[in-house]
């Protein structure tokens, strides 16, 4: 057809669907461009919600939206193959509404924005798969898809295809998806009566719990876990870089580091008896800062993992896609509303509006992250293990006198690290979360 929208937004996750509503919202014509079945079809994990991302678009998201449970403790633990040792923080301010973050099952989050998103007045297709962009020169003027006759035209197209982008690669915007850029999760939902999960994590009603872990779980590789608390279930995973995956001499594979993560003595009895309804993998951006590429030009817009916008230290990465859907839909109302071109030079306002917001703020006070991560191996084995150690040693009674433990604490440390080599290791962390 040779029907024209003001914006065609392809994807329908979060950043889609954020900047999708924003432009429909206010009156623009938007074709919205899903290839799974339904939105969030694809996107089968639990996970964290943050709400001022999605306040921002739409503020009484809480009325209907299917929330899981808003967290009112947050739980870091490093692990040996034994034991943790952990930091808690649980407050009652968290138990106060308008709650902070909740844990959300996708499928079901994203398939009720998307209807938020028709209810603005966007159209929606799905089972449709975006193939390539439409070009006029340098200007993009359209997509071509696998179905509906082919070519639709739109003064904007905005990207919203997810990690893998292959548009934006396609179209030479940025280049290949770089292993040592990207971390391989895989997770499962493991479904419990409520009353266990209570029981269990120490919480009432629909209070939560969020576990981070760190340590001999990803076997040096960099990387994490998690274990979520949802309503009826528990989502429990964990991720490596992909290039550490491919690079691992043991070949290790995500799902036997899931499989060792689950019979961890400290976290088995809290799983025990869950009944696995679903697995999936998928990958993650988390190259940071110096990875994102470049996200407007004439006639496009790139958003969410996309671009690359996840900040992997604080496991954000929801609240980045929807911040950016938003402000690429402020941007193409804003020139709309001008009767400007959405010419490359006009579209950069996009780019000024993420460079002032926490997203590309938050990226780059970690830029040196990644690097430091991958350079220090000992951050996920040494380190986790000699903690362990020196708290058994320490928590231990047994007639050594306190003086002894201390020294063997601090032996066990230098025999691993010289005192420049902890000394470094502190100062690199520090500065590359400065
Ligand atoms: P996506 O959600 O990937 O959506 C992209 C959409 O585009 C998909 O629906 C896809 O089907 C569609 N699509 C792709 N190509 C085409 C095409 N050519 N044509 C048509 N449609 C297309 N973030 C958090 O904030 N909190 C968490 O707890 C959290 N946990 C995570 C755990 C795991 C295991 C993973 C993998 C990620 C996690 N994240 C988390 C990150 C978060 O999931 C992403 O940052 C977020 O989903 C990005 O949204 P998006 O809309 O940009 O991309």
């Amino acid at each position: 057809s040779k029907e024209k929208f003001d914006a065609i937004v392809v994807g329908a996750g979060p950043s889609g669907n954020a900047a999708a509503y924003t432009m429909a919202k206010a009156g623009l014509k938007v074709l919205q461009i899903e290839r799974g079945e339904y939105p969030g079809s694809k996107n089968v994990q639990g996970a964290i919600l943050y709400s001022n991302a999605l306040e921002q678009i739409i503020p009484d998201f809480r009325e209907d939206a299917p929330l899981e449970r808003h967290i009112i403790e947050q739980r870091m633990w490093m692990m040996d193959d034994e034991s943790f040792v952990g930091t808690h923080y649980r407050s009652d301010d968290y138990n106060k509404p308008p709650y902070n973050r909740y844990t959300i099952i996708r499928a079901q989050f994203d398939k009720w924005f998307s209807s938020k998103v028709r209810e603005a007045g966007a159209l929606l297709i799905c089972e449709t798969t975006v193939e390539e962009l439409l070009l006029d020169g340098e200007q993009v003027i359209g997509v071509r898809c696998d179905r509906l006759g082919g070519e639709v035209y739109a003064d904007v197209v905005v990207l919203a295809d997810g990690v893998n982008s292959t548009l934006a690669r396609k179209a030479g915007f940025h280049g290949e998806l770089d292993a040592g850029n990207v971390a391989l999760a895989v997770k499962e939902i493991l479904f419990l009566p409520e009353e266990v999960i209570q029981a269990r994590f120490n919480v009432k009603d629909e209070e939560g719990v969020v576990i981070e872990l760190m340590g001999k779980v990803t076997e040096g590789m960099v990387g994490t876990g998690f274990l979520y608390t949802n309503k009826e279930s528990l989502t429990i995973g964990v991720g490596c870089m992909l290039s550490d995956f491919k690079a691992n001499p043991q070949r290790t594979s995500p799902y036997t580091l899931l499989e060792k993560l689950k019979k961890h003595p400290s976290i088995a009895p809290l799983i025990e008896g869950g009944e696995m309804k679903e697995y999936c993998a998928h990958l993650i951006p988390e190259g940071g800062f110096n990875a994102v590429p470049r996200i407007y030009g004439a006639g496009w817009l790139i958003v969410g993992d996309s671009g690359g916008f996840v900040n992997a230290a604080h496991r954000e990465g929801s609240n980045l896609a929807m911040t950016s859907g938003r402000l690429a839909g402020e941007t193409v109302i804003a020139l709309k509303a001008a009767g400007q071109e959405p010419s490359a030079a006009r579209l950069k306002l996009y780019k000024d509006k993420m460079d002032e917001s926490f997203v590309m703020k938050d990226l780059k006070k970690y830029r040196k992250l990644p690097e430091v991560l991958h350079s220090s191996p000992q951050f996920f084995t040494a380190y986790p293990e000699l903690v362990n150690r020196a708290a058994k040693t320490f928590f231990t009674v047994d007639g050594v006198d306190k003086h002894s433990k201390e020294k063997e604490i601090l032996g066990s440390f230098r025999s691993k690290r010289s005192l420049t080599g902890l000394m470094g290791d502190a100062f690199k962390l520090w500065r590359a979360s400065r």
